[in-house]
C-alpha cells in the first residue's frame, strides 16, 4: 500500500486543501499538510470525488479497438442475443484482450470499481469468464472488478446453463445473475428459485437484468422481493434496468419503490435512451440504493457508448430531465459514493479512514464538472496514481 501527499485539491468542491494518504487510506485532510519523504502530487486546484463506480457493464462484449463491426441487427431482443452468441468466434472477439481495453479505458476516465456481467451459456461454457478473470488479476490494485455470472441466453430454456452458473461461481465469479425470468424463460418461479438457491449455496449476492415492461415487470419484481424477504437476502439483491418502474401507474410505482427500499434491493440504471427508465430522483428519495452504468459499449448489440462514467452520467442526467445544480450533484453521487454502496462497497468517500480511491475532476463546482467534457487530471487507487490527464498509466493491449 502506498503513501501520497495530494496538494491543492478541493474535496467535494469545498475550499482548497491537501489530502495525506498513508497505507492506501486517507489519513488526513487539511490545509498546508506536510509529510517529509512522502511523494507529492499537485492537484492544481481540481475537484476531488470518490472514484467513479461503473455499476453495470459487460466487459466481455465490447469491440473497442477492433475494426468497425457492421453486422448489427434490428431491435428484437432474441435476435440481438443470438447474433452475439453466434458472432463472437467468427469476429475474433478475444475476451481477455477486449476486457483489458475496456477496463483500462475506464481507469483512464476515473473509474475505481466495476461490476461486470459475463455471459455464461452452453455454447461458450466458462471461456468468457476465464478471459475476464485474467483481466481482473492483471489489473489487481488498479481497479476492483466484481463479476456477475450472467445467463444471457436464458436459464430454464437452455438446459445445462444452471450447472454452468454453479461452476462459474466456483471458478471465481462473485454474483449470481439472472435475466427476464418471465419473458425470456417463461418460467419466473423456475428461474428465480434456481438462482436464489445458487446464491444461498455460494453465499453470494444476486443481480438480475429485468427489462420486462409494465405489469409483467412489476409482477416479476414482486417475485424477486418475496424471495429476498423469505431468504433474508436484504442488502444482497440487485435489479438492473427495472423499466417497469417507469411504466406502471404512479401509485403502483410508489408502493413498489417503498418495498424495494425496505428490503434494501439495489437498482442499477443505464439511462437507456430508447426505453422508459425509473426516475433517479424518485428512487433516491424513496431510500433505494442506486448505481448507474454504461451497459455494453460498442458491442454487437449497439454502436453507442464510451468507457467513461462521466459520459454516462450526462446521458442519465438528460434522460432524467435534470437541470438544477442539486440534481447534477445527486447524479455525480450516484456515479461515485452512492453507486459504490449500491454494489456493496461501503465507506466510499473523501473522508479520513476511507480507502484512497479518488478521482480528480476539472470544473468550478461539482455540477459544472458533470457537464464539462474534460479529461480527468488524476486518478488514484489505493494511494497509487493509476491515470493522468485522461490516460491510464499502463498501455492497453
Ligand atoms: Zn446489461
Amino acid at each position: 500500500m502506498t503513501d501520497l501527499l495530494l496538494k491543492n485539491i478541493r474535496p467535494m468542491g469545498r475550499e482548497t486543501a491537501d489530502i495525506l494518504i498513508r497505507d492506501g487510506k486517507i489519513a488526513e485532510i487539511g490545509a498546508g499538510l506536510d509529510a517529509p519523504g512522502v511523494v507529492v502530487e499537485d492537484g492544481q486546484n481540481a475537484l476531488v470525488i470518490p472514484g467513479l463506480v461503473e455499476a453495470h457493464t459487460h466487459l466481455d462484449k465490447t469491440t473497442w479497438g477492433m475494426p468497425w463491426y457492421a453486422g448489427r441487427k434490428g431491435g428484437v431482443l432474441q435476435d440481438l442475443i443470438d447474433n452475439e452468441r453466434n458472432e463472437r468466434v467468427p469476429l475474433g472477439l478475444d475476451v481477455h484482450r477486449q476486457s483489458m481495453r475496456h477496463a483500462i479505458a475506464l481507469i483512464g476516465t476515473g473509474t475505481t470499481h466495476i461490476r461486470t456481467h459475463v455471459d455464461i451459456d452452453t455454447d461458450h461454457g466458462l471461456s468468457l469468464l476465464e478471459g475476464v478473470l485474467k483481466t481482473r488479476e492483471a489489473l489487481a490494485g488498479m481497479i476492483d472488478i466484481q463479476i456477475v455470472a450472467f445467463p444471457q441466453s436464458g436459464l430454464m430454456v437452455r438446459p445445462g446453463t444452471l450447472e454452468l452458473l454453479d461452476a462459474a461461481m466456483a471458478a471465481g465469479a462473485d454474483i449470481v445473475g439472472g435475466l427476464d425470468p418471465s419473458s425470456m424463460d417463461r418460467d419466473p418461479k423456475g428461474q428465480l428459485d434456481a438462482i436464489f438457491a445458487l446464491a444461498q449455496k455460494h453465499d453470494a449476492p444476486i443481480d438480475i437484468h429485468l427489462h420486462e415492461p409494465g405489469e409483467l415487470g412489476a409482477f416479476t419484481m414482486e417475485l424477486i422481493l418475496e424471495r429476498t424477504q423469505a431468504l433474508g437476502m436484504q442488502g444482497r439483491v440487485g435489479v438492473s434496468h427495472a423499466f417497469h418502474l417507469a411504466m406502471v401507474p404512479p401509485a403502483r410505482i410508489e408502493a413498489l419503490m417503498e418495498r424495494i427500499a425496505a428490503l434494501d434491493v439495489s437498482i442499477y440504471s443505464t439511462g437507456h435512451p430508447s426505453a422508459n427508465v425509473p426516475s433517479l430522483k424518485a428512487m433516491r428519495a424513496a431510500g433505494i440504493r442506486v448505481g448507474i452504468g454504461c451497459d455494453g459499449i460498442r458491442d454487437t448489440w449497439g454502436p453507442w457508448g464510451e468507457p467513461d462514467m462521466m459520459h454516462r452520467a450526462r446521458i442519465v442526467g438528460m434522460k432524467n430531465g435534470f437541470r438544477r445544480d442539486e440534481e447534477l450533484e445527486l447524479l455525480l453521487d450516484t456515479a461515485s459514493g452512492a453507486g459504490a454502496a449500491s454494489i456493496g462497497v461501503a465507506g466510499h468517500a473523501v473522508a479520513v479512514g476511507s480507502a484512497a480511491d479518488l478521482t480528480l475532476l476539472a470544473g468550478e463546482t461539482l455540477a459544472h464538472a458533470v457537464v464539462l467534457q474534460e479529461p480527468r487530471p488524476l486518478v488514484i487507487k489505493g494511494g497509487a496514481v493509476v491515470a493522468r490527464a485522461g490516460h491510464a498509466v499502463i498501455e492497453a493491449p
